[in-house]
């Protein structure tokens, strides 16, 4: 009788300790899993409803995709941007197309009360910058280079670069904490050279989502088809049919950014042969003034570069 007791108790505590042992194992590997796969955090900053969409609308949809955290943030509603709706309805309209946007390629977007065209880098902005940055933890900031034709994009670049020290200061923006850890600050591409031109340090192979930027750009209506073309004295070039527009969208310049020939070295060295292949990409400059990235660094916050062979 004891014995079997004994038999019994043994065979129990076995069994227990098994069981813990697997589901120790079990956490510890999530745990590893998790540590290797927390999704990242970016942040792109733009002057208007539309902005981010065209420098990095390809990038943000690859990222959604894998699970990872992103955020548009236009620094103005846009009310100043039409030719024949004005002030407080055109921002509602705006913000309604900037909220589709986000929501067709799964991001966040906020658009900030600030007026179109009157952008000016003050403090309040850059205080509204920095607790953006910091609320979104982010471990990318996207924003434009400062050298610019419009002002609003001009200035949009000077108050996130004003921001990317600041972001880590405790004393600013107390109400809410700063990032322990600089995040790595990228530039869109574009197409002025003074004082100096862009330089294309990432670039990112979009084709596979280059459907999903067009669709989220044919979401600003009031842009694409109506005060761009307008500008441009096309307004009759737009088709009126939703679907043939979009087409229309799709082959015209406006459609995102075109792969330029300087970006190929970039490129080649991150896709290697599969770089011949690209049609469609976004190039971005890593700033002089954040976190500054090692290659290792630079392949996992952009996880969708082919793996390194001997080759290349
Ligand atoms: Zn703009």
């Amino acid at each position: 009788m004891l014995k079997s007791f004994r038999e019994k108790f043994y065979a129990i505590l076995c069994g227990e300790t098994r069981f813990v042992c697997v589901l120790g194992s079990l956490f510890f590997f999530s745990f590893l899993a998790n540590a290797q796969n927390q999704p990242l955090h970016v942040i792109a900053f733009g002057a208007h409803p539309d902005d981010c969409d065209l420098g990095a609308g390809g990038l943000a949809a690859k990222y959604a995709a894998l699970g990872n955290k992103v955020k548009f943030v236009s620094l103005t509603n846009g009310d100043a941007g039409h030719q024949a709706l004005h002030g407080e309805a055109l921002a509602k309209r705006r913000l309604l197309e900037a909220q589709e946007a986000g929501r067709r390629i799964g991001i966040e977007y906020e658009v900030l009360d600030n007026h179109d065209g009157k952008l000016l880098p003050t403090l309040e902005v850059r205080e509204q910058v920095i607790r953006e940055i910091r609320q979104w933890k982010a471990d990318i900031v996207i924003a434009p280079r400062p050298n610019d034709y419009h002002p609003d994009h001009r200035y949009t670049g000077v108050l996130v670069q004003d921001a990317s020290y600041m972001v880590i200061v405790p004393s600013l923006v107390p109400e809410a904490p700063p990032l322990s850890r600089n995040p790595v600050f990228l530039y869109y591409s574009d197409r002025f050279t003074r004082p100096q031109p862009f330089r294309a340090d990432v670039v990112v192979a979009i084709d596979d989502v280059f459907d999903k930027k067009i669709n989220m750009l044919d979401a600003h209506e009031s842009q694409f088809y109506e005060w761009l073309p307008w500008t441009e004295g096309e307004l009759d070039h737009v088709p009126k049919d939703p679907a043939e527009r979009k087409k229309w969208l799709a082959t015209s310049p406006r459609g995102g950014r075109q792969l330029q020939p300087e970006w190929r070295e970039a490129l080649e060295k991150r896709y290697g042969t599969q770089a011949a292949r690209v049609q469609h990409a976004e190039a971005f400059e890593i700033t002089e003034y954040g976190r500054q990235p090692s290659e290792e660094e630079i392949r996992r916050l952009f996880p969708f570069f082919p793996a390194p062979t001997a080759s290349h």
